[in-house]
């Protein structure tokens, strides 16, 4: 699905992503780990075009997205992009702020959108709330809105940047049983978490990052348990 070559990026002289490869096959989830500043939030901002790359490609499903001559609007669009900060419209209801994307950009009729993004809702343990206005939902229940309008239209890639890190520890854990939820119906992932338990039990495969360089990579298994290179130890260690 994704396949990231050789990508570079540096803001003034300081290298972020120093020559990433990544390869992202369908179905798959792919967590990103690393401390701050590794590059990891520049990485997806790469991907979804929102920053550009100075070296290197990003290819979804065969097409080249960094292409100068690629509409940007078009490639972003097959993307779902959700970040640690909802990012809901205060003013809009919970059904038409899922459905405004869908509508807008991918040009669906208002009939099947609703259609949709109610079925979605309830799908997704949110149905009672489509009619209500964001602020009289709790930050997990608005973190869980942003990401079904995120599935809303089948994107052909999840982007998720520490989806749990704005939220009090006892609302965690719905979202994360959205993420496990779309991981069962082949949602093709990649996350930025800190939450090292999370990456364990929905990652197929875990990147370690560190100074915009890929360290180590495995399952689960492989990195939280048997880590090889003295820097993800190091950085486990810290974690623990
Ligand atoms: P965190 O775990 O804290 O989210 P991260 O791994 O996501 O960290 P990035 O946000 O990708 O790290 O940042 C990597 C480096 O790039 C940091 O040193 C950051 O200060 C720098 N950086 C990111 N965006 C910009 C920008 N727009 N201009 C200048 N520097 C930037
Ligand atoms: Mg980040």
């Amino acid at each position: 699905v994704l396949d990231v070559r050789g990508v570079r990026k540096a803001f003034g002289d300081h290298v972020v992503l120093d020559g990433i490869d990544l390869a992202i096959d369908q179905h798959e989830v792919v967590v990103l780990i690393g401390a701050s500043g590794s590059g990891k939030s520049t990485l997806l901002r790469t991907i979804n075009l929102i920053e550009r790359v100075d070296d290197g490609q990003v290819l979804l499903n065969g097409d080249d997205l960094t292409d100068p001559t690629v509409d940007q609007d078009a490639a972003r669009a097959r993307i779902g992009v959700v970040s640690q900060h909802f990012n809901l419209f205060p003013h809009l209801r919970v059904i038409d702020n899922v459905t405004l994307a869908a509508r807008k950009v991918h040009r669906m009729p208002k009939a099947d959108a609703y259609a949709r993004g109610t079925e979605l809702l309830e799908q997704l343990g949110l149905g009672v709330k489509a009619r209500e206005f964001p602020d009289r939902l709790s930050g997990g229940q608005q973190q869980r809105v942003a990401i079904v309008r995120a599935v809303m239209t089948d994107p052909e890639l999840l982007l998720l940047d520490e989806i749990t890190s704005a939220l009090d520890p006892q609302l965690v854990g719905e979202v994360l049983d959205l993420v496990r939820v779309l991981r069962a119906r082949g949602s093709t992932m990649l996350m930025a978490t800190h939450e090292m338990s999370f990456a364990r039990e929905v990652a197929d495969r875990i990147v370690f990052m560190k100074g915009g360089r890929i360290v180590e990579q495995g399952t689960p298994a492989q990195i939280l348990d048997a880590p090889q290179n003295p820097d993800t130890i190091a950085f486990l260690e810290r974690e623990r």
